[in-house]
């Protein structure tokens, strides 16, 4: 019967000693595993179990020392032996890293003609050095404890500084893009106005009579438009809601005309993918009190998604309850649906599941994907609204189409009305 190879996990990334310690233990039988970070070196020790652990003390990570704290303190390393890769062989050194539970010490550069003999004392018990007392262990491991505790420190300092400059490289992303959807907005209502005088033009219009296809391109050129309007109008609402600049108007609105209006938007495309929609509009409430234009916008979000994820022919059910504190609304699809690890992520602001490749600029294309900021828009609103939004489905699926459903419940009345600031937000 053939035994299993010993093995060995090396955590080193010193080219040099690596490519020494490949060829000379490899030839005599052992089976090498190789790490460069110690957290790499952590995982994969946990998942093979080495025989041997062999690792730099210099690690660009953690220090070899704090590895073997972590490996020592698992029952199942024990009695791993956890071996120096060192090119320090002073005393003290030495000290700390048996204070810390390491078997040993193999110097740097590794000597080819030595190594083998040394690895098989290690594997077969061997030990380096012992403390005379366990006031001098003590000593050691303080000193130990300290540098680690110096360290932390350092680390903890870095991050809070990298945080700052991370929140401050974000907080400029977002001015940025604010302030591009406002440069285009400018340019885009003066082509607005452009194709508005061009389709009332005389000429133009009794060139349109004598030739169909100048219908044609008149008809593409306003739906591009008013597309391109939508999208910057859709991140300059994302940004206002990121960063707190919103005021929400609560009135009384009624909420079933809301989604009749909605509806309306969307009757040729509708039409076009011959999609059915269920919605009955005695069942929704004539008077809630919310913001009608955020509302507006949050059952656009989810009509449009609705449309966007569901095969030509499905079916789309607005569904709504309520019961006199609470108003609770749904739009489910007979849609591709959500994978269940992507249902919290989605309401997190650029957040898509499927591919980038499928972006389209469409609202209404099968599968086209979008920008990923409508849900959080509408997260931002149902939460300044004091409601919750969620979706329920039984995960992706292109051919099964179990479709997904996406919840909203406000209270019928809002506490602090008419005029709030939006608070809380998408980035969490
Ligand atoms: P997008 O502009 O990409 O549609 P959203 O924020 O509206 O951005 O949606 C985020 C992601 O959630 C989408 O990219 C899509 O993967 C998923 N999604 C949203 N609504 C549905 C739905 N009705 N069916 C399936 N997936 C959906």
């Amino acid at each position: 019967m053939s035994q299993r190879p010993q093995t060995i996990l090396v955590i080193e990334d010193d080219i040099t000693t690596i490519r020494t310690l490949y060829d000379s233990l490899k030839p005599v039988g052992y089976r090498l595993l190789g790490a460069r970070r110690a957290v790499e070196g952590l995982d994969i020790a946990r998942r093979e179990r080495p025989d041997m652990v062999l690792t730099s003390i210099y690690l660009p990570d953690m220090t070899g020392r704090e590895l073997a704290v972590m490996l020592r303190s698992d029952t199942r390393f024990i009695k791993t032996p956890i071996v120096a890769l060192s090119d320090n062989n002073a005393t003290e050194e030495r000290a700390l890293s048996l204070a810390v539970g390491m078997t040993g010490f193999i110097d740097k550069p590794i000597d080819a003609v030595t190594i083998v003999e040394h690895i098989q004392y290690f594997m077969q018990g061997g030990q380096e050095g012992n403390f005379k007392n366990t006031q001098e262990l003590e000593t050691v491991r303080m000193t130990y404890l300290r540098d680690v505790v110096s360290r932390l420190e350092k680390r903890i300092r870095e991050l809070e500084e990298n945080n700052k400059e991370l929140t401050a490289v974000d907080q400029i992303k977002d001015d940025f893009i604010r302030l591009a959807a406002h440069e285009l907005r400018t340019p885009l209502t003066l082509i607005t106005g452009y194709n508005k005088l061009l389709q009332d033009y005389p000429i133009f219009q009794g060139l349109v009579e004598q030739d169909h296809n100048a219908s044609t391109f008149l008809e593409g050129l306003t739906e591009s438009i008013d597309r391109m309007q939508s999208i910057v109008e859709e991140i300059l609402t994302a940004s206002r809601i990121i960063t707190n600049r919103i005021d929400i108007n609560v009135r009384d609105m009624d909420l079933g005309a809301i989604v009749q209006e909605v509806l309306d938007e969307f009757v040729f495309v509708v039409r076009e993918r011959r999609l059915q929609i269920h919605f009955l509009r005695k069942d929704w409430p004539r008077i809630i009190y919310a913001d009608p234009d955020l509302m507006r916008l949050t059952i656009r979000n989810l009509v449009s998604n609705a449309i966007k994820y569901t095969p030509d022919g499905g079916h789309i059910y607005l569904n709504c309850a309520f019961n006199g504190e609470i108003v609770q609304f749904s739009v489910r699809d007979t849609g591709i649906g959500i994978a269940r690890d992507k249902q919290i992520g989605i309401f997190k602001r650029m957040q898509q599941i499927n591919n980038v490749q499928l972006h389209s600029t469409s609202k209404t294309a099968f599968d086209g994907g979008g920008l990923g900021l409508g849900l959080s828009i509408c997260h931002g609103i149902i939460d300044a609204h004091h409601g919750k939004i969620w979706v329920e489905s039984e995960g992706q699926d292109r051919r099964a189409l179990p479709g997904s459903e996406f919840f909203v419940e406000i209270p019928v009345e809002q506490p602090e009305m008419p005029k709030r600031r939006l608070h809380a937000l998408m980035a969490q």
